[in-house]
């Protein structure tokens, strides 16, 4: 049996959404060409053995790709897991607690989400918030209450929906920072020993929604879980069968590794941060000088990834997000909770997306003033 497959001609738009979002399109197009005989065997990933040769080089490779990506330290397991980025808010927790007190610092919903599952387990504690001015700014974070019996403190790194982003890592007093990394997962290099567990939904930046990635201090996976965790939450189990201990996200994992190969071609991470930065500057520099369109943001706390901003007149704020729409600037719409417009700029968006938006959002401005 022979399939021909016809060249993929398509209309593509710029896509501002801040999960599932933007992804390669050169990633797109190469698993758009395997989809039907992966590397001569016949047969799509979708429909391949997890235990099979191809799919334990998928597996090894994604995995040491993004061990090359992050500069990972051999005492640091990869795992890939499902359940969503908000599974993980529990399975912290179960995995983590064990004099069950943990500290919490709330910069926005994700990181609100994630403390009142941990109170579901044990004694969460708030260190610090910045609910006081809708989460606009990350809060000093150089001398917090933690106390001794505190097992870990938990960040959300970037904040999907507000738009800040810890640029300086707090002082956790020598405990075990843990740290939601969803939305500025691989936008730029970190420093995985300063954490003890840094986890993605690769959703964001990096994949198809369904993967998780927890990247995790091998010291920190032991059996002493709390009572009741269910098997395939126990980090350990997962880490014990390299991340197939049962049927893992095939197909997700497979994505993440072509973004991975992707990032790696195109210079590595230090050269996504400058990417991502000069892309930022663009709407940011925009939103400073504009007499319309103003970012939420403190400053010193913006984003590279996700940009907020309103014009202050929620009218008008519809009429843009429509214009914009209809012009192929899609998903400009800010999240419920928050309203205005949100761009989000992961990776994947070229620059170009970025100018001809700006570029959009100055003559809707012009138009405006007339
Ligand atoms: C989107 C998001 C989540 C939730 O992800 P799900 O996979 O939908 O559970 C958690 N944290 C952050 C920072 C996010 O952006």
């Amino acid at each position: 049996m022979f399939i021909q497959l016809e060249e993929i001609k398509v209309a593509r738009v710029y896509n501002f959404s801040a999960g599932p979002a933007v992804l390669p399109e050169e990633v797109l197009r190469e698993a758009a060409e395997e989809m039907l005989d992966y590397k001569g065997t016949g047969m799509s990933v979708m429909e391949m053995s997890h235990r099979s040769k191809a799919y334990d080089t998928i597996i090894k490779e994604a995995e040491a790709d993004l061990r090359t990506l992050l500069n990972i330290p051999d005492n640091y397991k990869v795992l890939f897991l499902q359940g969503g980025a908000s599974l993980i808010f529990a399975s912290v927790p179960m995995n983590l607690m064990k004099n069950r007190k943990a500290g919490y610092i709330l910069t926005g919903q994700w990181a609100k989400k994630a403390f009142a599952e941990a109170k579901i387990y044990g004694e969460a504690v708030e260190l610090a918030s910045s609910a006081d001015q809708t989460f606009s700014y990350i809060p000093d974070c150089s001398d917090l209450p933690i106390t001794d019996d505190m097992d870990y403190v938990y960040i959300c790194e970037n904040n999907t929906i507000y738009g800040t982003k810890f640029h300086k890592l707090p002082d956790t007093k020598g405990k075990i920072l843990v740290s939601d990394v969803s939305s500025c997962f691989l936008s730029e290099p970190m420093d995985i020993s300063k954490y003890g567990m840094v986890y993605a939904g690769v959703q964001k930046n990096v994949g198809p929604a369904g993967t998780q990635i927890v990247i995790i201090r091998e010291d920190l996976l032991t059996d002493d879980v709390l009572p009741g965790t269910p098997t395939m939450m126990k980090y350990k189990v997962h880490a014990d069968n390299d991340s197939l201990y049962n049927t893992p996200p095939c197909y997700g994992i497979y994505i993440c590794g072509k973004v991975f190969k992707w990032l790696l071609k195109n210079g590595g991470l230090e050269a996504m941060k400058a990417l991502n930065e000069k892309k930022a500057k663009i709407l940011y520099d925009f939103l400073d000088e504009s007499k319309l369109f103003k970012g939420t943001v403190r400053k010193e706390d913006r984003s590279l990834m996700n940009v907020p901003f309103v014009t202050g007149n929620e009218e008008l704020d519809a009429k843009f997000i429509k214009a914009a729409t209809e012009a192929g600037f899609v998903n400009l719409k800010g999240h419920r909770t928050v309203g205005g417009m949100r761009a989000s700029i992961y990776n994947a968006m070229p620059i170009e997306g970025v100018e001809k938006l700006v570029a959009f959002m100055r003559e809707f401005e012009e138009k405006t003033e007339k």
